[in-house]
């Protein structure tokens, strides 16, 4: 176990209590039906960590990367969708905190602590992995930016009240000429399209996010024209620690709700637990869920404490999420049947965990980036 300050285990009982209390009761209705109540954000914002990051400056928690770690893997041992939902304000608020005026950081983050969602707006039909063929644009009137084009697959779009846009303001610079602005919800010309029936993570909402002529003015344009790559990448290192977090709560759940099985079910009257393979397959279960933990927290200590931890976090990543795809495979694979129907949790997690290798970059993009730091 990771020897947490006491501030970052308060917050861990903080949030082991508002999973037990709001999260458990409604996951598995949540999953059936694909909609989230409102009312859990009102409850989360209650807490104080309805935005993570955000600065004590502008009445946040501010909260260290160990700490928001914490909360993600917590958060997802109770329900990965309902993680996705809650921690769409995180990667969205990345870019503010990297690049934000002043008055960017209140108008951000201080809608975000009023008790709303933000979103983080980068994928496009056809650019996906591939963020220099992104097709918005955003171009200069006055003193104003007019931006058009669709996004795709936004996490919490359909419910967010302001937005981290990527655009491009200079087409003939590819990826050199992306920028990233702020965009509120209210602005005339926005509108959401289809919203995905997803195969897991049910409780978040992904949606399509339409911008026509949406005029913003020019003080939204996060640092300079031409930054949207660099504050993306940056964005996403932080993001990948959260999402390997996300990984390991995951993965302890589908693990402790195998155990719960083993010593439960019995086989040739005795526990199955008892039987060698299944024991050796939950000792390796346990070692990995044990190893992931341990990237998560080495790399969030990298960030707090101000050191390179880019190509830790993609390594983080993607041995944690392959990890709990893995393990909860392997937890249902025990579970025979019961792990199969949707009467058990280990079925949700399974559908649940898929989507950790493919957002935020996928795993193969992650092995570009690991392979590329050690090969070229
Ligand atoms: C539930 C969900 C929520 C999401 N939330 C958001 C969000 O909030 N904001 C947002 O902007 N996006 C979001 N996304 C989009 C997500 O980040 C992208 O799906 C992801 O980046 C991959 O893009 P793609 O699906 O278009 O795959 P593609 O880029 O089309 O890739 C297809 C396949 O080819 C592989 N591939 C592509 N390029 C390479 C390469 N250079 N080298 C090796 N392999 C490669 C990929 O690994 C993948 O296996 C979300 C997606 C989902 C499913």
């Amino acid at each position: 176990m990771y020897d947490f300050k006491s501030e970052t285990v308060e917050i861990q009982k903080k949030v082991r209590a508002f999973v037990k209390e709001h999260v458990d009761p409604i996951a598995m209705e949540v999953d059936a039906t694909g909609e989230l109540p409102l009312s859990i954000l009102k409850s989360w914002k209650e807490t104080g960590l309805i935005c993570m990051v955000a600065p004590k400056e502008v009445g946040g928690p501010e909260l260290d990367a160990v700490s928001c770690a914490v909360v993600m893997e917590e958060l997802s041992y109770g329900c990965l969708g309902v993680a996705t939902a809650l921690g769409a304000n995180n990667l969205c608020s990345f870019p503010v905190l990297i690049a934000g005026t002043p008055e960017q950081k209140k108008l951000h983050f201080g809608t975000l602590l009023e008790g709303n969602y933000g979103a983080f707006a980068m994928t496009e039909p056809c650019a996906g992995s591939d963020i220099g063929a992104i097709s918005t644009t955003a171009r200069k009137k006055g003193d104003e930016y007019v931006l058009n084009g669709t996004k795709c697959f936004i996490t919490q779009g359909g419910l967010a009240a302001i937005y981290i846009v990527f655009a491009s303001t200079d087409k003939s610079k590819g990826k050199k000429g992306l920028s990233a602005f702020i965009v509120e919800r209210w602005r005339e010309g926005i509108s959401t399209g289809k919203v995905e029936d997803k195969m897991g993570i049910r409780a978040s909402n992904t949606v399509e996010l339409i911008l026509q002529d949406v005029r913003v003015p020019a003080s939204h344009l996060l640092g300079k024209e031409g930054d949207g790559m660099k504050l993306a990448m940056k964005a996403l290192d932080s993001g990948r620690l959260m999402v390997a977090a996300q990984a390991v709560g995951v993965a302890r759940r589908a693990l402790d709700e195998c155990v719960k099985f083993v010593k439960a079910r019995v086989d040739n009257g005795k526990p199955l637990a008892s039987q060698q393979a299944v024991s050796f397959k939950i000792a390796d279960m346990v070692a990995a869920v044990e190893a992931g933990k341990q990237l998560v927290y080495r790399g969030a200590m990298l960030k707090d404490t101000c050191q390179p931890y880019s190509r830790h976090s993609a390594i983080a990543k993607l041995f944690c999420t392959e990890m709990a795809i893995r393990v909860a495979r392997d937890a249902m694979e025990i579970m025979g049947v019961y792990g199969y129907t949707r009467e058990t949790y280990v079925e949700k997690i399974w559908r649940d965990a898929r989507i950790l290798s493919i957002y935020e970059g996928t795993n193969q993009i992650l092995r570009g980036v690991i392979s590329r730091s050690l090969l070229r």
